[in-house]
């Protein structure tokens, strides 16, 4: 099926490549993939237990500097497991940013939880500290020994900031804020792979990082997630809790409900040769988001997105802004056009709050998360793109201003 015949088809599957198309981020297995998969399938280890598992663990933990890592089925997985070794119960609170791919607001609810939505903030995007300290201070209440949203009378237990598009929020003052309004802080790093805040991997800052390997993530085991804490304890858990909660593996005695969420030998494999090239993988989205950003300067209308003076970028997604007003066209007509010369991009997630499921949700000092869903537009960005194409890319953009004018 082809990507470009369908105008309403926005999201692109990993591998599906069309003739022609440049495709929005797809993997690269330029490594030792084959070699590591082989090996697997001799050692016919090829399930939830073999020695490519406890590498790539070991693997992730010293990339991100921390002290642990339980690999999962998924990142979705390890936003649930990491919610769950928290301590959030059902009818709690987390809050976390408005605008974001849904995983996290689905584990929330996964553990009978409420996602309480704030505002992102408009230089870069991410969760905005002080809307989370406005919320905290005008909307909650100390009582029993608890702090209690004033409008639900639930408790606020978590926060879950997410580092969009591989841009690290400012997690210094939440972690802050954290502390001083006992929240545990569940960190979704699933975009950032590779990215530094203040020279520290994002993941190592709340008491769980989450990871995903999705195929259109930095890096891809196929499928797969990690949940990374320097806490012992914390580790253990989340490993028991991934594998059925078993407490006695002869006689299959279970003391909790456990889920089955390993990742498989033959995943981590993957994820093992994968990450092996991760400093080429950041390197080369680097590479690529200069030469959007030096391609569309000055662009009346098209601006990319900034880096802040906290952050070194994965630029897992570059993407821009379109004012219709000044460049003659929106995001989604820009997005069209781009279409039709075989180019796929795809805009930015809509504000949760909007979404059905979560409808209901609170949804707190809302007024960027609207526009930035309307104007952005995330341009191809796979490891393995030329600079060429990304200058064709950049060119088409700016022929389409002039041409709109
Ligand atoms: C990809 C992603 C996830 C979920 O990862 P899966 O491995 O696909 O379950 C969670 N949060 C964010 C922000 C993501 O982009």
């Amino acid at each position: 099926m082809s990507g470009i015949s369908d105008p309403t088809r926005t999201s692109f599957e990993p591998g599906a490549l069309v003739e022609g198309l440049l495709p929005l981020c797809v993997p690269q297995l330029g490594g030792r993939e084959w070699d590591y998969l082989k090996e697997c399938l001799d050692s016919t280890f090829v399930s939830s237990v073999g020695p490519f598992v406890d590498r790539f663990e070991h693997e992730v933990a010293a990339t991100v500097g921390s002290k642990f890592a339980v690999a999962t089925a998924s990142g979705t997985a390890a936003l649930h497991i990491a919610l769950l070794v928290s301590g959030v119960e059902p009818n709690d609170e987390v809050l976390m940013p408005a605008i974001t791919f849904v995983a996290p607001a689905n584990a929330i609810r996964y553990a009978g939880a409420w996602p309480v939505f704030i505002d992102v903030e408009p230089a870069y995007w991410q969760l905005d500290a002080t809307k989370v300290a406005a919320f905290l201070e005008t909307e909650c209440v100390r009582r029993n020994g608890r702090l209690e949203n004033k409008t639900t009378g639930r408790r606020v237990r978590a926060l879950l900031p997410v580092h969009v598009l591989g841009h690290p929020c400012d997690i210094d003052p939440l972690m802050e804020l954290a502390a001083r309004y006992d929240l545990v802080v569940v960190e979704d790093a699933t975009e950032s792979l590779g990215a530094r805040y203040r020279g520290r991997s994002p993941g190592s800052f709340g008491l769980t990082g989450c990871f995903s390997f999705n195929g259109n993530k930095i890096i891809t085991s196929g499928g797969g997630g990690m949940l990374v804490t320097d806490d012992p304890a914390v580790a253990r858990r989340a490993k028991y809790l991934t594998t059925q909660a078993k407490d006695d593996p002869v006689e299959y005695i279970h003391e909790e409900i456990g889920f089955n969420y390993r990742l498989t030998n033959v995943q981590a494999a993957l994820g093992c040769a994968q990450l092996e090239l991760l400093p080429g993988f950041v390197a080369a989205k680097r590479r690529i988001a200069a030469i959007y950003r030096d391609g569309l300067a000055g662009l009346p209308g098209v601006a990319f997105m900034r880096e802040a003076p906290w952050a070194e970028s994965s630029f897992w997604l570059s993407t821009i802004t379109v004012d219709e007003a000044r460049f003659g066209m929106d995001s989604r007509a820009l997005m069209r056009r781009l279409q039709r010369e075989g180019i796929q991009t795809r805009p930015l997630w809509h504000p949760l709050h909007r979404l059905r499921p979560f409808k209901s949700a609170q949804a707190f000092q809302i007024e960027h998360a609207d526009q930035l869903c309307r104007d952005c537009l995330s341009l191809p960005s796979s490891t393995g793109l030329s600079a060429a194409d990304a200058q064709r890319v950049a060119s088409v953009i700016v022929n389409a201003g002039r041409g709109a004018l």
